[in-house]
């Protein structure tokens, strides 16, 4: 008898932006950084422009938390992430995304979170004994709005399915149940093996896909427990750690020229406007249906799922433009 989670009423999508520091290369190109993060919670654009020029763009962004590039991951996930994906323990399906361009951080930030969130499983485990819990894992990519399994050999692109019950299904997805952190370690080197089969061009393809990391987490009282409201609890969390922003930015800075080969992306562009439906709280149409990742994240993304984005970006000058669309990005979201 599976019973449902708590209501959650419905939440806004928790929004931060996490700066990293300037690398090698923009260093040595006597870069400046362009961007501060004046306290937690506000990041603004640095005086050096004529007045201008600053008029036309805000100069000042407000979110629900600003990292600058001193944080560590696990200050990031604590106060960025945590909340939403710890969700998962309660039954409430939660996803977590790192938006941003190509370079920005987003593989650093999200496999450094999905690291903390699991550690934070485990040990939410450890102190419950009064229930069972079972942890599933499973790894996709979405390329080119192809699906495929991380943890197969397979390389076949996997259908989409439509369940009564459980929404969309990915057909044939490998689904892992963890035994221990090693075994999770073990199915993430798989995950990377399989990443680079057949890719020549590898930033090209980590720049243009999608990669969800999914733990689906299943509880259920234990006899001796009697005051245990839910008997049985099914969730999923999902960290996403998404294509490069500028394969969407044509769409949100009109001034923008096209640069060569930077082709839209189908899912980054629709989950970008099922975000901004999503954040005004509406009712109406909202276009999961539209692209593969919306498809898959539909039953972790509206309703009573919660979801926390962190957008990453670089301090440096050079970037500037794609910074301002990702704080674009990120204002929409809030
Ligand atoms: P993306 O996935 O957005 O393309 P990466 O996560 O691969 O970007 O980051 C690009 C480079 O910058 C990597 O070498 C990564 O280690 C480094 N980096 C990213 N974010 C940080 C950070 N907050 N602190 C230090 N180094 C970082
Ligand atoms: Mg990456």
């Amino acid at each position: 008898d599976q019973m449902q989670g708590p209501i959650v009423s419905e939440e806004k999508i928790y929004v931060s932006v996490r700066m990293r520091p300037l690398n090698d290369k923009e260093r040595l190109r006597n870069d400046v950084p362009d961007w501060d993060c004046i306290n937690d919670t506000t990041i603004i654009y640095r005086s050096h422009l004529s007045i201008s020029d600053r008029s036309m763009y805000p100069s000042a962004y407000t979110f629900d938390r600003v990292f600058g590039p001193d944080s560590c991951t696990r200050q990031v996930y604590d106060q960025g992430a945590k909340e939403v994906a710890f969700s998962v323990v309660t039954g409430v399906n939660a996803s977590v995304f790192a938006y941003g361009q190509t370079s920005s951080g987003k593989t650093y930030t999200m496999s450094g979170i999905t690291d903390c969130a699991l550690i934070d499983i485990y040990d939410y485990i450890g102190k419950h004994k009064e229930r069972e819990f079972i942890l599933k894992f499973s790894a996709m990519e979405i390329y080119n709005e192809s699906v495929r399994d991380l943890l197969s050999t397979d390389t076949s692109p996997l259908r989409l399915l439509d369940d009564p019950e459980k929404g969309t299904v990915v057909e044939k997805l490998t689904e892992e149940t963890l035994r221990d952190w090693n075994h999770f370690k073990e199915l993430l080197s798989v995950c990377e093996a399989q990443r680079q089969i057949g890719e020549t061009a590898l930033n090209e393809v980590s720049s243009r896909s999608h990669q969800i990391l999914r733990f689906t987490v299943e509880s259920s009282a234990r006899e001796f427990s009697t005051n245990d409201k839910f008997s049985t609890l099914t969730a999923t969390v999902n960290f996403i750690d998404l294509a490069g922003s500028e394969r969407a930015s044509q769409s949100l800075s009109a001034g923008t020229r096209l640069k060569e080969g930077c082709h839209i992306n189908r899912s980054l562009l629709t989950l970008g406007t099922v975000i901004r439906k999503l954040s005004k709280g509406k009712t109406g149409h909202i276009p999961f249906r539209d692209s593969k990742l919306t498809r898959i994240l539909q039953s972790s993304l509206g309703g009573n799922a919660r979801t926390a984005i962190i957008c990453t970006m670089s301090p440096a000058r050079i970037h500037v433009e794609q910074s301002r669309n990702t704080l674009l990005f990120a204002s929409c979201a809030k």
